[in-house]
């Protein structure tokens, strides 16, 4: 079978190159859009990740800046950090990578981020909003899955998604918004029982997992659409998803490559974010009485 590659670094130039208008607009009425980015210790991926994100940013026009700290920052010096950006009129996103190291609370950190400013998404106010279908930041990559699926054209409203990881960042979310779209969704995990006779019901299969090439040909439905997250480093030090690529590409409909499938989308979903908060920042001060 022919299977589409759903290219998520084409998808991701466009969705970049189209707000790029958007963020001269709002620099020329003085909202230019800023992100802050905080990186604690020496984590080579996440600094490749705070890297890449910065550098989006900047191509794209906005305000960038990276905060990076030591491995023993002490969380009141990350809180003291956070409240600082939270107070600054220049930013209007606020990311701080994780993982963070051990003597820190994360979620005492993602907590402390203004709900105004959670471009990533992860505070529980945020969370909560999307439970409930209000409008509120939507987790980034789970936000670019959607764009992936919405711009491949594929079928949610009845259709069976089935999500292999539960996390709080991507699954979790990610099986929200399937919802929302009418998709009836299965969430499996590592307690699963038969994960493979799980995954071959899916009309629309979605790896989160972090284990390289689990998902294997045998366990996807013939003309499936398959969108790996995974991102896993492999011995010889290249870049594998959580999705056999080779094997599976030959019965899925439809596939996300890695890399150049999520991983980008997820970037471009976090300045889309920064711009709608620069954009509401705008719009709260144009509705200020004049003094
Ligand atoms: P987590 O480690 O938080 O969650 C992994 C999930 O996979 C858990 O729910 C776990 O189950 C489940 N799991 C583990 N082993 C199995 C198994 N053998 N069978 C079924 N389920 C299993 O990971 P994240 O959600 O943070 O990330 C998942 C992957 O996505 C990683 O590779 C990460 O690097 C990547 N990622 C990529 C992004 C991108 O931009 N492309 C962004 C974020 C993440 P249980 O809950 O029972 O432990």
């Amino acid at each position: 079978m022919a299977t589409t590659l759903i290219d998520g670094k084409t998808l991701a130039a466009s969705t970049r190159a189209a707000l790029k208008d958007k963020v001269a607009q709002l620099a020329a009425k003085g909202a230019r859009p800023g992100l802050a980015a905080v990186l604690v210790g020496n984590d080579p991926a996440s600094r490749v990740y705070v890297r890449n994100k910065a550098k989006s940013c900047e191509e794209t026009g906005l305000h960038s800046e990276v905060h990076e700290l030591p491995a023993d920052t002490s969380e009141k010096a990350l809180l003291e950090l956070v409240a600082r950006l939270n107070r600054d009129p220049k930013i209007h996103g606020i990311l701080v990578q994780l993982p963070l190291p051990k003597q820190i609370n994360s979620d005492r950190v993602l907590a402390a981020i203004s709900p105004a400013k959670d471009v990533d998404g992860f505070h529980a106010e945020s969370l909560g909003a999307l439970v409930q279908g209000l409008p509120g930041f939507v987790p980034c990559t789970p936000a670019g899955v959607m764009e992936m699926l919405a711009h491949a054209k594929v079928p949610l409203a009845g259709a069976r998604a089935v999500i292999v990881g539960r996390s709080t960042i991507v699954g979790k979310p990610l099986a929200l918004l399937l919802l929302q779209k009418d998709a009836t969704v299965t969430i499996c995990h590592s307690r699963t029982k038969d994960l493979a006779a799980r995954t071959r019901e899916a009309d629309v299969l979605i790896a989160a997992v972090g284990k390289a090439k689990l998902i294997t040909k045998d366990m996807v439905k013939p003309g499936a659409c398959v969108i790996d997250v995974g991102i896993n480093r492999l011995p010889d030090g290249k870049l594998a998803g959580d999705v056999d690529f080779d094997s599976v590409k030959e019965v899925a409909g439809s596939i996300t490559p890695v890399p150049g499938g999520v991983g980008p989308m997820t970037i471009a979903m976090l300045i889309v974010n920064t711009v709608r908060s620069a954009e509401r920042t705008l719009g709260k001060a144009a509705e200020q009485p004049a003094r």
